[in-house]
């Protein structure tokens, strides 16, 4: 048995054709029906409804439909689609799309293009294999696809196919969210009407609007796509589930921001490429912290696109990295020991006016609204820890939080010396005299601008303030966004209406007076969840926990979190998921934690059987071999104790994954034999995860020890250092 060595990258050619030069603002969103397309294609009657449909929530009539959606199509048939599709964002984290051609029989034998209104504006995909998390009775299988306005259409190419996408919402035949999308907006909209009503309490004039700003740090692996199809574990659930860690690392820290190989060069600018025509703003390249680890982070936006954006990005990462022999690993931890891959999610809110609300700013008036969103935030993440650690829970994230990665599963809020310290003094009551002139009777009139470097020094906590946004640091790297964007709007809207009603109640013209004794009392409350320090150590784990603050290490644990009253009350409040949809998703993502574990099971035993042990007795078989032939030859006083020694623990090591592969599929048995979905999760995350992590490690040791020549899978070092 002869392990077929892949070709290696400097044996193959990337040079990518450049016929010249063209600057990214000259194709930017050039595959987009952005504004300024619809301004230039759009009748002006036409494009004043859309722009109102846009801004003002107003909702388009089927006439104007018709015009957009002819212009469109035009629009469409110049870039080459031949299909539309409603594009939109189904419970599995990814995104889904049915494709239908334009081209409408006319008579015998011909066709012609066609789009209405009313394809544009709605669309009924078979829901019936969607996940639903019971929802959606078996026979009701019909689903709605609704156009969203306020994420523009784009064109994918794919091969030579070209598709117009459509963003849209998928909602059942009840109307109930089925998908990623809705939950989403309908938080955009609570967050914007109890900021807009905190603002005008604060005398905010002009203020229509506020939107929540996301902007998505996206981290990622390429590897060489020989290794990636030979390896089963990689190809079927995208991370190693076996493999020793290689003898080099990260330890020398030379790959952080290191300078960028020729090939992956190529490669993020072939992606970037892609995107920057997708009006994706794509800023921020490097290397990260583990050996062929990257990152990608686009500008910020209105957190509906940043999600679709970031969807696109994952799809677009993915598919260029084909073109270039590569595999874009998304998993939040492929490689065991290696450090993994997070999506560090920055998150602001913005008024209709452009104004940042979490920028401290200059004027004593903007520092007031400031200290009462960066309160309310740090209320709301303190009151709902355990809901927003939920909304990061995944199987695959679980190999970072609370696993020997941070951020740990502990949700605390970094602030920053700077920040505590004004929010100690306000507590204290140092400021309790302010007036509506002065805002902190500390040695300064108004608070010191907070540059980013005195605000990020800390990279271990879960949920950091860096200067003006706060970033959640604990989501996965191949999670869709929007979950995390939803929790963070409902929770920060509710902080913000229970501050708002605090602070009417004081009942003082002295609107600040009422503003700084509401925030003293929350101060007093709310600190415990303030943490500077290092979140990586045992001592914070056991400090949070005299705080009473929740540390759910597993996803089964965290998940129930959306199964309690508070969770209920709180999105169904603020209209976001209705007490059925907010079951249906506690349903599914125990199903998808049950599924992902079940078909790493299936996939470990599989190599253990099919690859680790054949590997290994063949092995046995030439070390018995040369024992016996040794012996022969030289007397059996001949030495051979290594032999002898390798010979056993081989064996033992056989029997050791035999035997743990055979206990693992008994458990899952017993575990299968469980109809509570929790109690499943529950079991299977107690008494089955441990002994995979035991049964690799018996792998592990094989792998060091067994011929390499014989070894069956692609090695860590292979895989990590060769591209
Ligand atoms: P890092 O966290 O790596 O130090 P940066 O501070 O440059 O990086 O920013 C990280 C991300 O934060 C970028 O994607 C940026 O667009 C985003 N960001 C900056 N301001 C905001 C904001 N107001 N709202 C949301 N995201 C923001
Ligand atoms: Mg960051």
């Amino acid at each position: 048995m002869k392990k077929s060595k892949p070709v290696i990258a400097s044996e193959r050619s990337y040079t990518i054709e450049k016929e010249k030069f063209v600057p990214v603002s000259e194709y930017y969103g050039e595959d987009t029906f952005n504004y300024k397309v619809m301004k230039e294609k759009l009748p002006k009657d036409a494009y004043k409804k859309i722009m109102e449909a846009i801004n003002e929530d107003k909702i388009l009539d089927l006439a104007t439909a018709d015009i957009v959606a002819h212009a469109i199509k035009e629009w469409a048939l110049e870039k080459g689609a031949t299909h539309f599709a409603h594009w939109f964002q189904p419970m599995t984290g990814a995104t889904a799309e049915k494709h239908d051609a334009f081209v409408e029989p006319t008579a015998v034998g011909e066709v012609m293009e066609k789009f209405s209104g009313k394809q544009l504006v709605q669309g009924e995909p078979d829901a019936s294999s969607f996940p639903s998390g019971g929802i959606r009775a078996t026979f009701e299988a019909r689903g709605y696809t609704a156009w969203d306005i306020s994420s523009p259409a784009f064109i994918r190419r794919n091969g030579i196919s070209t598709t117009l996408c459509i963003p849209t919402v998928f909602i059942s035949y009840t109307g109930e969210a089925l998908d990623k999308k809705t939950p989403l907006l309908r938080s955009n909209r609570a967050v914007s009407n109890s900021a807009v009503n905190m603002l005008k309490l604060l005398g905010a004039k002009n203020v229509k609007k506020v939107h929540a700003t996301l902007g998505p740090e996206q981290e990622y692996f390429l590897i060489d796509m020989d290794y990636f199809f030979k390896r089963q574990d990689l190809v079927l659930g995208g991370r190693t589930i076996v493999g020793a860690p290689p003898a080099k690392g990260q330890e020398l820290e030379d790959q952080y921001f290191g300078s960028i190989k020729e090939r992956i060069s190529s490669y993020m600018h072939d992606m970037e490429e892609e995107l920057f025509k997708l009006g994706v703003p794509a800023k921020t390249r490097h290397n990260e912290v583990a050996p062929s680890q990257f990152e990608i982070a686009p500008v910020f936006e209105e957190a509906n696109l940043a999600v679709d954006h970031n969807q696109i990005v994952m799809d677009t990462m993915k598919s260029v990295a084909k073109k270039h022999n590569l595999a874009c690993l998304l998993h939040e931890k492929p490689f065991a020991k290696i450090n993994g891959s997070g999506k560090h999610v920055n998150w602001s809110l913005a008024d209709n006016n452009g104004n940042n609300l979490l920028n401290p700013g200059r004027t004593p008036h903007e520092n007031i609204t400031f200290l009462v969103f960066l309160i309310a935030v740090v209320r709301a993440v303190y009151k709902n820890a355990d809901i927003l650690r939920a909304s990061v829970a995944t199987y695959a994230n679980d190999h970072r939080l609370g696993a020997n990665e941070a951020p740990p599963a502990i949700i605390s809020v970094f602030l920053g010396d700077q920040l505590t310290d004004i929010l100690t003094s306000i507590e204290k009551g140092t400021v309790a005299k302010a007036t509506n002139a002065e805002i902190i009777d500390l040695d300064i009139s108004s608070l010191p601008l907070l540059s980013k470097d005195n605000t990020d020094r800390n990279r271990t906590s879960p949920f950091a303030f860096t200067g003006n946004k706060f970033e959640f640091r604990a989501v996965g790297s191949s999670q869709s966004i929007s979950f995390p964007g939803t929790v963070l709007n409902t929770i920060v809207a509710e902080s913000l209406d229970c501050l708002a009603e605090k602070i009417k109640a004081k009942n003082t013209k002295n609107i600040n007076q009422a503003v700084f004794e509401v925030l003293k009392s929350e101060i007093k409350e709310i600190k415990p969840v303030l943490f500077n320090g290092d979140n990586y150590t045992k001592e914070w784990e056991l400090e949070a926990a005299k705080r009473g603050l929740p540390n759910y290490k597993t996803t089964p644990v965290a998940l129930k979190a959306l199964a309690t009253v508070k969770a209920i009350d709180l999105f169904e409040k603020y209209k976001v998921l209705s007490k059925v949809e907010l079951q249906s998703r506690y349903v599914i993502y125990l199903e998808k934690y049950i599924k992902d574990l079940e078909i790493e099971v299936k996939c470990l035993s599989n190599i253990c059987l099919s690859q680790i042990i054949p590997a290994a007795v063949v092995y046995q078989k030439i070390l018995a071999k040369t024992i016996i032939s040794t012996r022969e030859a030289l007397g059996s006083a001949a030495t051979v104790s290594a032999q002898t020694e390798i010979l056993k623990k081989l064996v033992d090591g056989i029997n050791n994954i035999y035997n743990l592969n055979k206990d693992i599929l008994a458990k899952v048995e017993v575990a299968n034999a469980i109809h509570d979905e929790a109690k499943k999760a529950d079991t299977l995350c107690s008494k089955v995860k441990p002994k995979m992590d035991e049964l690799r490690e018996n792998v592990d040791e094989l792998e060091n020890l067994i011929d390499d020549e014989l070894w069956p899978l692609p090695k860590f070092w292979e895989m990590l250092f060769i591209s």
